[in-house]
């Protein structure tokens, strides 16, 4: 149990902010928590939850004092309300975000950081399709990554002691610049939620779902797509608008690949075919010698 901040306010009460005050409990990192969200009815389901000490009905009251202020609403949220806390922030304090795309955030929050305030931005590699207060569980950030995207205009303490915070509640830290942050997120997160979401789509489209077919006979594929294309519309809106040139440059190379593999398939070529899957294939064994999934069966699903 180290005390690695003494007060920590969460901005935004969702899955990320819950899951992080459970951590923060677990570890003992923050003497008290104070979270805040802009509406009644989350605010009220948190205070009975209880995984802040105190709840407070506006940011500006939440960031009295702290001295680090995490910002966990949706990528599109976080110009505005760092915009409203700025003159309320404490000298020496640090305000981080844990936003899922880097340079647009940095690009639109920067400007309101206030003189002494430290801005260091992070991502935790980590999260489920469900939202909202009641959806956070402590071991979520456990062996997961978390990548710090530090600016080189600003302190490397405050760097260093965030980064102690984040392997605090059981993550890994990588330090990234955000360019590229953006880039290796397009690839392993936001174009593929894209292609589930299509994927999801397309057999909406086709008006089976509510014609029980799909739904009964959803084997492995479809039904791993639902659960990704279950997730949150506004948070996955903003990575989109947020993410563009490089989820845009990844969707080009899919489109590439997949038309090379339509045609495989319209020639019959199964060498091509079974080459392609083989080498997929390694991927998965390296994700989960890795550590980042689990080895049973069906994603260990009852
Ligand atoms: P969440 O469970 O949906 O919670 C979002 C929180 O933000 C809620 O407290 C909500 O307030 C608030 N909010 C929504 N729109 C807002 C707005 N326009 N202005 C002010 N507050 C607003 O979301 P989450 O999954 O915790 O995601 C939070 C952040 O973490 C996002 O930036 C996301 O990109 C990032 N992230 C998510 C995941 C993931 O898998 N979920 C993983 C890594 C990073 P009310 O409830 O009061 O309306």
């Amino acid at each position: 149990m180290t005390v690695i901040y003494e007060k920590v306010a969460l901005i935004g009460l969702g899955l990320i902010a819950s899951s992080l005050a459970h951590a923060m409990k677990r570890g003992g990192l923050a003497d008290e928590i104070v979270g805040t969200t802009r509406s009644k009815e989350t605010r009220d389901i948190a205070t009975s939850l209880g995984f802040c000490d105190r709840i407070e009905e506006t940011a500006i009251a939440a960031v009295k004092d702290a001295d680090l202020v995490i910002l966990c609403v949706p990528v599109g949220a976080m110009a505005k309300i760092a915009a409203e806390i700025a003159p309320h922030l404490k000298v020496g304090a640090t305000v981080s975000d844990v936003g899922s795309v880097k340079q647009a955030i940095i690009d639109a929050v920067s400007p309101h950081i206030p003189e002494g305030v430290h801005f260091v931005p992070a991502h935790p590699l980590a999260g489920t399709e469900h939202s909202g207060p009641a959806s956070g569980f402590a071991e979520l950030f456990d062996n997961r990554w978390c990548i710090m995207t530090p600016l080189p205009n600003q302190s490397l303490d405050a760097a260093n002691q965030l980064e102690q915070f984040w392997r605090g509640v059981g993550s890994n830290v990588e330090r990234m610049d955000p360019a590229h942050h953006d880039l290796v997120l397009a690839v392993t997160s936001h174009a593929p939620h894209l292609i589930a979401y299509t994927m999801v789509g397309v057999a909406d489209d086709l008006e089976r779902v509510t014609e029980k077919e799909v739904i009964n006979f959803s084997a492995a594929g479809f039904r791993d797509f639902t659960r990704i294309a279950a997730s949150d519309p506004t948070m996955w809106r903003d990575v989109f608008l947020n993410n563009k040139e490089a989820t845009l440059e990844i969707l080009g190379r899919f489109t590439e690949e997949l038309f090379d593999l339509q045609r495989a398939i319209r020639r019959g070529d199964g060498d091509q075919l079974h080459e392609y899957f083989t080498r997929t294939r390694a991927i998965r064994r390296d994700i989960l010698e890795a550590g980042q999934d689990t080895k049973e069966a069906n994603f260990g699903r009852e």
